[in-house]
Order: structure tokens, then sequence, then C-alpha cells
């Protein structure tokens, strides 16, 4: 993909290094709405340090977004996000978790398809899948990019087990590998199941699609000032060292805001979260997009993520877009085959 590189990652280290700096509480969503320390990095280590068992933590575990804000702010390198889906799988199960995990080990497997001459395949994630205009947008938007297939298997009931601390049955995990390892490029909507994706294809070059859509120049040259454009934080702070350059120079270019602090670290919008995937949409959430708006002169949000429309929508009234829909106007008319 033009203008992203990936380096090796530096070992991570477990919370039993955690030196107590604070540092992560700064830009942590679930400090900012609760003040409360045990629902941090900082609280969950200091007590696991101290003996503290999974029962004890448990509520902190389970109001982790898994946002990833904390990892690059973390100066003993701690695997933040690793170790909390670590926690959260060591959760006594759950109706959901046991369901999910029953699911996977008896569905019936969907056909593999094994054969495609396509470099690039893309991993739409759950909110895209259900939206089959915008899908269609998106893929136009890609570009060619030696030929983008969709994938059959998108992986969303992994992406849940993930989210949910299911544990994820090999034989599921291998059927949903099998097809994309004939793939040179991934492009992943979902930023937590990019994450996963990286340790499980190294050998295959993963983007997240908001990266991947914002590298295109038709879509750069439609991004102007009084835009806000908002990075999905999963996926940028699984690759923050590459990405953090790419969205600078995007800033540069186009003039418009981000969703970035100072550090360069997303304010994250809370809404791909476990509670939110469920619909539980709390008054933090709406309380955090406000924020986030605070103080900004905004003419129109430019969302990455599909599921922040309608989070931003029951705050505001500013028109908001889909990144590949700043393409819109070179859309094939409607029944038009692709
Ligand atoms: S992943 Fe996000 S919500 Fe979870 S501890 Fe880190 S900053 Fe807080
Ligand atoms: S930033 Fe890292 S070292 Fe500092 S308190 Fe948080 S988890 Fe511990």
């Amino acid at each position: 993909m033009p203008g992203l590189t990936t380096g090796a990652a530096a070992p991570k280290q477990t919370y039993a290094a955690c030196s107590g700096c604070s540092l992560c509480l700064l830009v942590c969503p679930v400090w900012r709405h609760t003040r409360d320390l045990r629902y941090t990095p900082h609280g969950r280590a200091k007590a696991l340090q101290h003996g503290a068992t999974i029962a004890d933590i448990a509520p902190s575990v389970a109001a982790c977004t898994l946002c990833g804000a904390c990892e690059p702010v973390c100066p003993e390198n701690i695997g933040l996000v690793d170790m909390a889906l670590e926690l959260r799988r060591a959760l006594p199960s759950s109706t959901i978790t046991e369901n999910l995990h029953t699911r996977m080990q008896t569905e019936k497997p969907r056909e593999l398809v094994i054969k495609s001459a396509a470099a690039t395949a893309l991993l739409p994630g759950m909110a895209l899948s259900w939206n089959q205009v915008l899908l269609a947008r998106v893929r136009a938007a890609l570009g060619n990019m030696g030929g983008i297939a969709i994938a059959n298997d998108h992986g969303a009931d992994i992406a849940l087990a993930l989210e949910t601390g299911a544990i994820v049955p090999p034989q599921r995990i291998e059927h949903f590998l099998a097809p994309l390892r004939q793939h040179k490029t991934l492009v992943v909507a979902d930023g937590l199941l990019l994450r996963h994706l990286r340790a499980w294809l190294p050998d295959v070059e993963i983007v997240s699609l908001g990266a991947a859509l914002s590298s295109r120049a038709p879509v750069r040259a439609r991004l102007r000032a009084g835009d806000l454009y908002v990075v999905e934080p999963r996926a940028y702070h699984a690759d923050y060292e590459n990405l953090v350059t790419h969205y600078d120079n995007l800033r540069a270019e186009t003039g418009c805001a981000m969703n970035l602090d100072l550090q360069r670290i997303a304010i994250s919008t809370t809404v791909s979260s476990m509670p939110r995937r469920f619909g539980w949409e709390t008054a933090a959430d709406r309380e955090q997009l406000r924020w986030l708006l605070k103080g900004r002169n905004v003419c129109r949000i430019v969302i990455e993520n599909e599921e922040d429309r309608p989070a931003f929508e029951r705050v505001c009234m500013i028109p908001i877009v889909h990144v590949a829909e700043l393409m819109a106007d070179e859309m094939p008319p409607a029944g038009t085959p692709s």
C-alpha cells in the first residue's frame, strides 16, 4: 500500500512491568468518564501486582473499550490490549460467550473460496456487511489495487468472540484464515480483528480500511478544512508508529481536523466496544462525543468506522459522510455490474 510501511515491533511486556506512572490515564476514555483508578491499566496492573484475583478486577476488565490508546503512551511497552483481552477470556463465561463458542464449534462451515486471482481481499466487518450500498462505495473508492475480492467469510463471529472474551475454536480460526493466505494484501475494517490478523498471517500485508481509503489520491482531494476526520482508534493504535506519519501528512495536505490529541493519540468515540456492540449505548458515550466536538468549528464529519454514524447523529446535526462516500460522484450508476 503506497505510503504505508510495517515495522518490526519490540517485544511487549506484561502488567508486571507497570511502574505506576499513570500516563495511560491521560488517554483512557474509561478514566475520563469514571475518574476511578481501578478502571485503568494502571489500576489493573497494580491490583494484579498486589495479588488481586480476576474476580476482583472483573468490572474493570469488562469496562475497557479496547480502543488501544493506552498502549503507545505506556513507557514500559506493556501489551495493554493483549493483556486486557487475555483477562477478558479469563472471566467466568457468560451466556453470550458460551453461545458464541458453541455456535462456532457446531455451525456448518461456509464453503471455502480458495481460488481467487485478486491480490487484495476486503474484510468489511459487521457494520459494512449490513450496508451493501456503502460496501459497493468502499470497493469503488479503493480502486483496482490489483483486483479486490470481498471475503465470503469475513470473521464477524471471531471479531465478536475476541471482543467478548469467548474462546475461538482453533478449527474455526484455521477455516477463516485458509482462503485469506492466498492474498497479498488484506484490507480490514474491524480494528480488533486487524490486530489479530497481523499475528496470524505474518506474510500477508494487513492494512486498515481507513488507512487504505485515505491513501487514495481522489479521496484525499475531497477532504478540506472544516472537516473533522474521525480515525478508527483500534486499527490506528495497533499500527501507531507507522500511521502517525500517514495521518500527519493527510492533515497537512488537506487542512482537515482530526480526533487526534497533541501526542497523536486517537480520541475514541467508544462506539466499538462490548456494550455498544449489543446496542447498550450509555450517557457516557454521548458525553465523549460531545467532548470530542466541543470548541471545534466543524462543517462535516468524515468517519472511517460506519458504527460512528448513528452515534454522532445522536449528539449533533453536522453532516456525516463515510470516507468512501467522499467519492460518491465517481460511483457507477445503481445496477451497473462491478
Ligand atoms: S484500551 Fe482504551 S479503554 Fe482500555 S484501558 Fe486502554 S485507553 Fe482505556
Ligand atoms: S502507562 Fe504503563 S507503566 Fe504507566 S501506569 Fe499505565 S500501564 Fe503502568
